[in-house]
Order: C-alpha cells, then sequence, then structure tokens
C-alpha cells in the first residue's frame, strides 16, 4: 500500500486513522505543496502560466486562495504535530507554506508583461489539483462504494503522473485538440447554423451541447475499443485495477486528444465559444464523478443521467459487461445502440483489463501502443 510506503519514506508508521494526525498532516503537505508551487508561477508567469487562461485569472480572487492555502497548510501543520508523535508530515507541509511566504507569499507583484508563447500550465495543474480534490476526496471518504479502498490504493501516485502529464503541456495538447475542428470549420464553416442556435435560450442551447457532444463521444468512444490499434491506446484508461476521481486522468495523451478532438468538430459547427467552454467545464466535472469511488445515487435519475455506478460497469474487467456503457452523459445513448449493461443495484467485482497485460509504469504505458505484440 502507498499509505504504508510513503509513511516508511518518511519513518512515520505511526497509525493512520481520523484523530492520529494523519489526514491533518497529509492535507497540510498537500496545501503546502500547492502554495509553494503557486507563489513560483507568481515569480516565472510567463514559463508556468498558461497563455489560455492567464488573462482570465480574477487576480485579487487568486491571491486570496494562495493565501487562505499557506494559513491552512501552516494550521493543519501544527494540528498534525499535536497530535501526532512522529512531526514529518506536519513540518513538511509547514516548510513549505513557509518557503512560500519568504518567497514574497501571495503579494509577489507581477511586473513583466506577458505575451503568447510556449509554456508550462503548472497553474492549470495546481488549480485544477485543488478544486478536485475539494469537490471529490471528502464524499470518496465519507460516503465510498468500496468503504475498504484507501485514498492512497495502489497506484494511486502513478494517477497523480497522468494527471499532471495532460495539465502540464496544456499549450501543446489545446493546439492539437482544436486543429481538426478548426481547419474544417474555417473550410466548410456555415454561420446561420451557429446564428440559429444563438437565438436559443442558454439552457436550451447547454442541452443540446450535451446531446451533441455526447453522441460524438459515444462513437469515438466505440471505436476506440473495437478498432485494434486505437485500443491499445485506449486499453491504458481501463487498466486502473480500482476506480477513484483521480483514475478517471489515467489515460493516454493520443486517446485524450482523439476524443476531445473528434468530439469538437460537430460542436464548433453548431455552437458559439462560450457554450462550449461551458460543456468543456461541465464534462471534465461530469466524467470525473463518474469514476469517484461514491455509492449513493438517485434512483429516479439513473436513467437519464449517468452516475458513478453506471461507468463503473464500463471498466470491470467481467466478461458480461465489456465494451459496454460507452456514453459519457446519458445511459439512453447505450440503450438506444444495443449497449447499455447496468444490473439492479449491485457493483462490480473486479476492475481493470480481462487478460491483457500492460507495462506497469507511466513510460512503459505510453510507449504500450507503438509497440508490437505482447507486452510483458
Ligand atoms: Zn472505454
Ligand atoms: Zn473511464
Amino acid at each position: 500500500m502507498l499509505e504504508q510506503k510513503i509513511n516508511e519514506i518518511l519513518g512515520d508508521e505511526d497509525p493512520s486513522g481520523f484523530g492520529t494526525g494523519w489526514w491533518s498532516g497529509v492535507l497540510s503537505a498537500f496545501f503546502g505543496l500547492l502554495a509553494f508551487g503557486a507563489v513560483v508561477c507568481l515569480h516565472f508567469p510567463q514559463l508556468l502560466s498558461s497563455p489560455e487562461l492567464r488573462t482570465h485569472y480574477p487576480m485579487p480572487l487568486v491571491r486570496m486562495l494562495i493565501q487562505a492555502v499557506i494559513v491552512a497548510a501552516i494550521i493543519l501543520g501544527v494540528a498534525s504535530a499535536f497530535l501526532r508523535k512522529k512531526k514529518i508530515l506536519g513540518l513538511t507541509g509547514m516548510l513549505f507554506a513557509l518557503a512560500a511566504t519568504l518567497l514574497g507569499g501571495a503579494s509577489v507583484p507581477i511586473n513583466e508583461t506577458l505575451h503568447d508563447g510556449l509554456a508550462i500550465g503548472l497553474d492549470w495543474f495546481l488549480l485544477d489539483m485543488l478544486l478536485m480534490t475539494l469537490i471529490f476526496s471528502p464524499i470518496e471518504v465519507l460516503w465510498p462504494a468500496y468503504p475498504k479502498q484507501s485514498v492512497f490504493r495502489p497506484e494511486w501516485l502513478l494517477d497523480v503522473v497522468y494527471f499532471m502529464s495532460s495539465h502540464l503541456p496544456l499549450r501543446i495538447t489545446t493546439f492539437l485538440i482544436l486543429l481538426p475542428a478548426t481547419q474544417l470549420t474555417s473550410v466548410l464553416g456555415n454561420a446561420g447554423l451557429q446564428e440559429a442556435m444563438g437565438s436559443l435560450p442558454w439552457l436550451v442551447q447547454f442541452f443540446l451541447a450535451v446531446l451533441v457532444a455526447d453522441l460524438a463521444e459515444y462513437w469515438i468512444h466505440r471505436a476506440l475499443h473495437v478498432v485494434p490499434w486505437l485500443w491499445r491506446f485506449h486499453a491504458i484508461h481501463h487498466s486502473s485495477k480500482s476506480l477513484d476521481w483521480i483514475a478517471g486522468s489515467r489515460a493516454h495523451i493520443v486517446d485524450d486528444i482523439l476524443i476531445r478532438g473528434l468530439m469538437l468538430i460537430p460542436m464548433m459547427f453548431v455552437f458559439s465559444q462560450d457554450i462550449i467552454v461551458a460543456y468543456l467545464l461541465f464534462v471534465t466535472i461530469h466524467a470525473t464523478w463518474e469514476h469517484t469511488n461514491f455509492g449513493p445515487s438517485i434512483k429516479w435519475l439513473e436513467p437519464y443521467f449517468i452516475v458513478p455506478r453506471f461507468h463503473h460497469w464500463h471498466h470491470t474487467s467481467q466478461k458480461e459487461s465489456i465494451d459496454k456503457n460507452f456514453a459519457v452523459h446519458f445511459p439512453w445513448i447505450d440503450k438506444l445502440f444495443g449497449t447499455y449493461y447496468y444490473p439492479e443495484g449491485t457493483w462490480p467485482d473486479t476492475y481493470g483489463l480481462h487478460n491483457e497485460p500492460i507495462p506497469a509504469g507511466f513510460l512503459g504505458q505510453t510507449l504500450y501502443p507503438f509497440t508490437r505484440g505482447k507486452a510483458v
């Protein structure tokens, strides 16, 4: 278990339940690292902040957030140090928070004029990591579908690496994702269609956008399963042996670019940019939620809107549900195309690939689709 490994590395093998200072220590270290990373971003905004995002940041709010994260790291660090015999976790959090403060904290001024260019999306990684952790980790700890599964389950760190790998090269991936749709719409674009759509109420446009996107995603996703050379990319996403929110980010970069890039083609023909941006935010949250280790559900909603149990059946290695449940938002799309599998009330027993060994690490998995024959 990674939890034990971290404990061994830190020389801290004390119990990790509530009230032992484990959680406050882990959170302190997490917030400390976030704060440190954010202050480094303020120092090197040209290199470390995404050009797509930096112009939209409400800076007073971002600075308040950084300050709050620094304070949280210190308070939780102190709490952990009080509760726990081994102080290493709390001290790590406090040291990073202190380093962030010494580097100027939330008030580091941005003096340079920022210009467009290649950048590392460290800001996007830190912000999304914070938001997703705040939204999904508490519900997984409080209401898990699999109570025995730890937050720090095996391969947890591998999925953090995947989360990083899809956030840091934001500039390049955005360019590649937008490329097919922008090229096609510049040649075949029909302004009349977009205008007609724009005259509808915002909520209607948004619902139609989710529908168009999901129909596209259904067929792209199904192709990723049935075309053998495409499956080798998508197999990575299916290799997680247990699911939670961070497992959802395990995907080969080519898989990510293919799904998003092809889905945007119909979207950009029909919808305006603000509807597409709203949809991209929505899909980030909905698709992440579908992977969570979260038990509760709203029974009457299940036939209309995908809840975690539905997508968990897509990830099982049990034969009866392989190549089922391809939709991302609406389960009735699977019903319509004959790929629906949703046994009453039960969750899968096993997850992962069925009889298909793939390499264990990030590099091996990234290279896997380009290698021939069976992997070790
Ligand atoms: Zn799949
Ligand atoms: Zn998935």
